[in-house]
């Protein structure tokens, strides 16, 4: 297969040994196989980052060998991956501590940043979340004001960058977002169980709180349905409440309909 460059596109097989990756893996951009993504130092797998890292040294590598004496200009589909070699760039800079000088106090900060932003995905959100604060507290320990102030841009910066990315992802579509309104419907509802400041929530969250518990009293399980019910329900009571009745005949009233029209079961 000629091995196009590296970009946010999926990879159906392996660069080295062309075999097909699975699902998960290619999803997450994974170039290689499970066999050809461990680190030819420790023998641990890489992530898909330090694959990309080590397939664009390659590549360069490739390049600038194929170019020798030559006025040449190599083609992607040109480079050939067999003899590709994956490692940590921590694992690559111990095999040549002799020439790198790099300190251990270097290291050791390299391998917090690493720890801090590099997702693992043998673990879930939480834990990599725990992982990022535990780091995080440890790169800031020490930092002066400016430092700290200069450190949150970038990471803001990162954080823009992701976020366009996650947005032209081609995953990014409606399981994401159905899981995004699932915990903002879970973030609300918290919030208004925790809070004993009901000022502090915004009308939107208000709404999120009704659909989740709509949803919840009369067993719908999709929230768009929900949704287009909960407004209507609304509109209806605040018309009965304007022709005379309480707001507890209101919503008795409307409920009774919605039961009868069979837009609720319960
Ligand atoms: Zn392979
Ligand atoms: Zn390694």
């Amino acid at each position: 297969m000629a091995a196009p460059l590296i970009d946010n596109q999926e990879y159906p097989e392996c660069l080295v040994c062309h075999a097909p990756l699975g699902y998960d893996s290619k999803m997450h951009g994974m170039m290689l196989c499970h066999e050809h993504r461990k680190c030819v130092d420790c023998g641990l797998d890489l992530t898909v980052i330090e694959v990309k890292w080590c397939v664009q040294k390659h590549i360069e590598e490739f390049k600038n060998d194929q170019k020798e004496g030559l006025e040449k200009r190599i083609e992607v589909n040109e480079i050939t991956y067999t003899d590709l070699q994956v490692y940590h760039s921590r694992c690559y800079a111990y095999r040549y501590k002799p020439t790198v000088t790099i300190t251990q106090t270097e290291l050791d900060l390299l391998n917090i940043c690493r720890l801090m932003i590099d997702p693992d995905l043998e673990k879930d959100f939480t834990e990599n979340e725990n992982k990022s604060f535990e780091n995080a507290a440890k790169f800031i320990a020490g930092m002066n004001y400016e430092q700290k102030c200069k450190h949150q841009a970038k990471l803001e910066a990162c954080l823009a960058e992701i976020q366009n990315a996650i947005k032209k992802d081609p995953h990014y579509k409606k399981e994401s977002l159905a899981e995004r309104e699932k915990s903002r419907y879970n973030d609300a509802r918290k919030e208004a169980l925790t809070s004993s400041r009901p000022a502090s929530k915004t009308p939107n969250d208000v709404k999120e709180i009704q659909i989740g518990q709509f949803m919840e009293m009369h067993g719908i399980s999709d929230r768009s349905t929900a949704k287009k019910i909960v407004a209507d329900f609304n509109k209806s009571v605040q018309h009965m409440m304007k022709l005379g009745n309480t707001e507890p005949e209101a919503r008795e009233f409307c409920l009774k309909m919605l039961r009868d029209t069979g837009r609720i079961k319960k």
